[in-house]
C-alpha cells in the first residue's frame, strides 16, 4: 500500500523524503514551485537527479502539485499564455525529480458558461501537452463545484480526457473531499459508493486515477465547498473515511492527505489510521 502527505520542500527535497519516512509513510506530494505565483523556476537537472535517488532509494513515490492560481480555463490571453508556461515547467520541473505525476485541478469557467470553459480549458491542455514532451503524466484533479469550478463528475472529466489530441498523457487525481462536497459521491452511504464506483468504470474513468487525496470534509454532502478536514473531525466520518480507504478497486491507487494540520508531524497518526484501515480490510480479504 502507498500512503502519504502533502509536505513542504522548503529544506530541501531529501528533507522531505526522509520526513515522509518518519511520519510512517511511503508517499508523498510537494509543490514543484512557489504554490501562490505563476513564476517560472529553473530546471536544476543535477539536484532533481539526487532528489530522485534520495526517493528511490528510500522506497519512497512521490506526487507534484501545480500552484493553486492555475485556471486551465483563463479567458484572459496573457494569464492563459502565463498558464501554459507555468504548467509546462511544472511539468519539466517535476520530471527532474523522477516524479511521474502533477496534479492540477479542472478549471473555471469564470461565468463565461460551462461549454465555453471546457472548450477553453482543453485547448489550454493541447497546448500544454504539444510543448511539453517529456515523460510525466498531467493528472486533472476533480472539485468541489465551488464557485465556477467544472470537473465535479467522472462524465465531466472524461469529457475533457476525451477532446484533448493527445488522452493518453492525462491521469485523474480523486479527492474524496472534493467529490463528496460535489454531491457526487456520499462515502458514508454503502449504495452511492457503489453507484459512483459503476460511473467510474462505465465512463472509463477508474484505471485514469494516478492518485486520491484522501481528506475529510468541513461542509457536508453537496455543500459545493471546497474544505478540507483532519481525518475523523468533519462529515465523512469513521464509516465514510473508512470506506474510501479500503474500497478494493482503489487498494493500487497511492493516497496522499491535505488535511489542514498545524505541523507536519501531526500527519503520523492520519497515516498510522490509513495503514491500520487498509491492513484490515486486506486481512478481512484474504481470510474471506
Ligand atoms: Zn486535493
Ligand atoms: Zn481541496
Amino acid at each position: 500500500m502507498r500512503v502519504g502527505c502533502h509536505l513542504s520542500t522548503a529544506r530541501g527535497f531529501e528533507k522531505a523524503v526522509e520526513a515522509a519516512l518518519e511520519l510512517g509513510g511511503n508517499f508523498f506530494q510537494y509543490f514543484p514551485k512557489n504554490p501562490r505565483s505563476y513564476q517560472p523556476k529553473a530546471v536544476d537537472r543535477a539536484a532533481g537527479a539526487r532528489g530522485a535517488e534520495a526517493a528511490r532509494a528510500a522506497g519512497v513515490w512521490t506526487v507534484a502539485h501545480s500552484p493553486y492560481v492555475t485556471n486551465l480555463a483563463t479567458y484572459d490571453p496573457k494569464l492563459h499564455e502565463t498558464t501554459v508556461a507555468s504548467v509546462v515547467n511544472d511539468l519539466e520541473l517535476t520530471e527532474a525529480l523522477g516524479t511521474p505525476w502533477l496534479v492540477v485541478h479542472f478549471g473555471k469557467h469564470v461565468g463565461g458558461g460551462e461549454a465555453d470553459g471546457k472548450r477553453r480549458m482543453v485547448e489550454t491542455l493541447d497546448e500544454i501537452l504539444d510543448r511539453y514532451r517529456g515523460s510525466t503524466l498531467l493528472c486533472l484533479e476533480n472539485t468541489a463545484g465551488q464557485g465556477s469550478e467544472m470537473g465535479r463528475t467522472p462524465a465531466e472529466w472524461m469529457e475533457i480526457v476525451e477532446a484533448v489530441r493527445q488522452p493518453g498523457r492525462l491521469g485523474l487525481c480523486l479527492d474524496t473531499c472534493h467529490a463528496f462536497a460535489a454531491g457526487v459521491v456520499d462515502w458514508r452511504d454503502e449504495r452511492s459508493v457503489a453507484a459512483f464506483e459503476e460511473e467510474l468504470r462505465a465512463t472509463g474513468a477508474l484505471p485514469l486515477i494516478k492518485v486520491i487525496h484522501f481528506n475529510d470534509s468541513m461542509v457536508d454532502f453537496g455543500g459545493r465547498r471546497d474544505r478540507h478536514q483532519r481525518l475523523l473531525k468533519g462529515f465523512l466520518g469513521e464509516e465514510g473515511l473508512r470506506r474510501a480507504a479500503t474500497l478494493p478497486a482503489f487498494r493500487e491507487i497511492p493516497l496522499c492527505l491535505e488535511t489542514p494540520v498545524d505541523e507536519e508531524r501531526e500527519y503520523g497518526p492520519e497515516i498510522a489510521l490509513l495503514r491500520r484501515w487498509k491492513e484490515e480490510a486486506e486481512a478481512e480479504e484474504a481470510g474471506a
